[in-house]
């Protein structure tokens, strides 16, 4: 059985905890598209975590953690993340990484930076780990697969073409140092004795897994719009955050994905420049931003204050269509406990028009938020594990939302750790 836990809106939605709660009853957990620019936090018997790479799977000792061929691979930052879990007391994960993932290059990272400098007001907002250069060279075709660390011929043959094209880059359009072929090469070669013995074919092991029965689940990073294709290009990220593209990340049928968990948050937040229609400001703005997530809402990666706004129905609707939800995660519902009355976004008033279906980046530049206001619960609802336990007004929230965005909520989240989780229906 395969599942994917993927996210309806721009990410941050809590998809780490849905997976790391999952996990509990899964065999595999495998990252599929993204790198380490995005974090997930866990809360567990461990600690405290910021996960950027590993799948949300690595804390149970049964669980086998696969890095797909979707990923960018950022081998430094994987392995520095299974020294960091290691060291405060988790034991040493499975691992598997595929032999057809691809490396992000220390130059990726460099044109990163230098691209956003050399934006300036301009820039996306990146978060500067090197996955949009990744990409472009992954579809450009001069991306370096994990196989090719094993063929020296190959690589040294690449690493040559490399040098040569990027070289011009650097020298005139960023007026930057030099990529050295030697010093890349021995750092190919380290990167090669360090994924060495996590290499692995992994569409053949994932194709027995599925043929003997195992619970599979595929762990995205961002969310619906985020998608290269259906987000708010071009501030988006560089894969597809889609559930359907769980299959080509990880080299699985795209019938084996039964159930496709859409992780949706109570109320919005968003990093990195764009549109989001139902953003909020200033006190307003402040205290959710304080108040929201595990201790603020704050980049996992960067440490950013997030921008925070209001549950958006049009925004989560789209997202949760695209990406085929079966079931609605609705977390973080137990940081709206402060509020005596909670706006939420029902609709977009574009040009004198209201639609509640997602439009493309130019309209939604125009878009202005409808809010319908709803009651608060001004409570605490922390520890309640019976859905009919929580207050009337609260049902009330999470009713309305699910009515308007049109798909089953049979979770609902109330606090960080595994066990904050109410279920509603069977799952
Ligand atoms: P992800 O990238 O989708 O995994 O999301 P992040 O980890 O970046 O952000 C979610 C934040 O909310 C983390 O700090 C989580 O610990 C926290 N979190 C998740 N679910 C809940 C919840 O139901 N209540 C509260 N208070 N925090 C939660």
């Amino acid at each position: 059985m395969v599942k994917a836990v993927v996210g309806a809106n721009w990410g941050d939605e809590g998809k780490g905890k849905i997976t790391d709660m999952l996990a509990k009853e899964a065999d595999i957990i495998v990252r599929f598209q993204g790198g380490a620019n995005a974090g997930h936090t866990i809360v567990n018997d461990y600690g405290k975590f910021a996960l950027h790479t590993l799948p949300s799977g690595v804390f149970y000792s049964h669980t086998t953690n696969v890095i797909g061929n979707g990923v960018a691979l950022n081998i430094p930052v994987l392995f520095a993340e299974i020294g960091s879990i290691v060291e405060r007391g988790v034991p040493a994960p499975k691992i598997l990484v595929s032999d057809r993932a691809q490396i992000v290059m220390p130059y990726h990272i460099l044109f990163d930076q230098y691209e956003e400098e050399r934006l300036g007001g301009k820039s996306f907002g990146s978060t500067k780990s090197g996955i949009a250069p990744f990409y472009s060279d992954k579809y450009a075709k001069t991306g370096v697969q994990v196989s090719e660390l094993f063929d020296e011929e190959l690589l040294r043959e690449k690493i040559e073409g490399i040098v040569q094209t990027k070289n011009v880059l650097l020298e005139h359009l960023y007026h930057k140092p030099l990529i050295q072929f030697d010093e890349l090469l021995a750092t190919m070669h380290e990167y090669r004795d360090m994924v060495a013995p996590y290499v692995c074919d992994v569409s053949v092991y994932l194709d027995k897994a599925v043929r003997e029965g195992k619970t599979i689940l595929l762990e995205g990073q961002l969310g619906t719009l985020k998608d290269p294709d259906h987000g708010i290009y071009p501030m988006v990220t560089s894969s597809s955050t889609l559930a359907a593209y769980g299959a080509i990340g990880a080299g699985i049928p795209p019938y084996e994905i039964r159930q496709i968990i859409t992780v949706c948050k109570a109320y919005s937040s968003a990093v990195g420049a764009g549109a989001f229609v139902s953003e909020i400001f200033g006190d307003e703005a402040d205290e959710l931003r304080r108040r929201g997530g595990d201790g603020g809402e704050f980049g996992a990666t960067t440490g950013r204050p997030r921008r925070m706004g209001w549950f958006d129905c049009v925004a989560s609707r789209y997202g949760c269509r695209l990406q085929g939800t079966t079931d609605v995660a609705f977390t973080v519902l137990d940081v709206l406990g402060y509020l005596e009355e909670i706006p939420v976004c029902v609709g977009y008033e574009i040009d004198g028009e209201v639609t509640k279906d997602f439009p493309t980046t130019a309209k939604l530049a125009h878009a202005k938020p409808v809010l319908e206001i709803l009651p608060g619960w001004n409570c605490d609802i922390r520890g309640i594990r019976n859905y009919e336990e929580l207050p009337e007004n609260c049902r009330k929230y999470v009713e309305f939302i699910e009515k308007e965005i049109g798909y089953p909520v049979t979770m609902v989240s109330n606090g960080p750790g595994r066990d904050d989780i109410i279920f509603r229906g069977t799952i």
